[in-house]
């Protein structure tokens, strides 16, 4: 697929005018080791979009309970949209009536690699397209070696995958990060935080409060 195409989902489905999220550079190799985000955002339902960088985009999955760095729990991801590259920074809320409205922050982010292919050229699209993917994360909430494995489609023909801790030196039943640590990586802020700063709903009396709308 040409590259400019690779956005496209993500741009038709927002408006620039309106949300302060990244209109997104094009698709663009840089050199360094690629990176991947865990974005927290309290939207419809609270999940944690994992997004790693793949041929010059965000690859992306929903994560609805977020990632463990327990192996035995197997935690359902579903892909969504490539998004640009300089979403990784983003923090904000998206407003109400946009795709995605409420607070998101960086909830995780560093680089990666692909243990899986020993980082080949092509070697993460060969993982995807397989269903199978092993990457070592290097953040700083989450460290080491993390599965995502395709395991079918749902009712809706959406693809269904499942984000697993894989057993390495890194992995800790005994930590609940997605529980007791809520801050943002950049701003040190929770969603509310973020929800409250830029007052979500404020001048509209239909809207539930921030905290419920998660
Ligand atoms: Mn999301």
């Amino acid at each position: 697929m040409p590259s400019k195409d690779r956005l496209r989902a993500y741009r038709e489905r927002r408006d620039f005018d309106t949300t302060s999220e990244p209109e997104g550079s094009d698709p663009a190799e840089h050199k360094d080791e690629p990176i991947f985000v865990i974005q927290k955002h309290a939207a419809r339902t609270t999940h944690y979009d994992f997004r790693i960088e793949v041929d010059g985009v965000l690859k992306s999955w929903a994560v609805p309970k977020g990632p463990s760095t327990a192996p035995r729990d197997r935690r359902l991801a579903i892909p969504t949209e490539d998004h640009p590259l300089d979403y990784a920074h983003f923090e904000g809320v998206v407003p109400p009536d946009e795709y995605g409205a409420g607070p998101v922050i960086v909830w995780d982010t560093g680089t990666y690699r692909n243990i899986k292919e020993h980082g080949e050229p092509g070697g993460m699209s060969q993982a995807l397209a397989s269903g199978h993917v092993e990457i070592w994360l290097e953040g700083k909430k989450l460290r080491g070696g993390y599965a995502l494995i395709r395991t079918g489609k749902d009712r809706r023909e959406r693809e269904r995958w499942l984000l697993v801790k894989m057993k390495d030196e890194a992995a800790d039943p005994a930590r609940d990060p997605v529980a007791d640590e809520p801050q943002s990586v950049l701003s040190g802020k929770t969603v509310e935080d973020v929800a409250e700063k830029e007052g979500t709903g404020e001048k509209s009396g239909e809207q539930s409060s921030d905290k419920e709308r998660g």
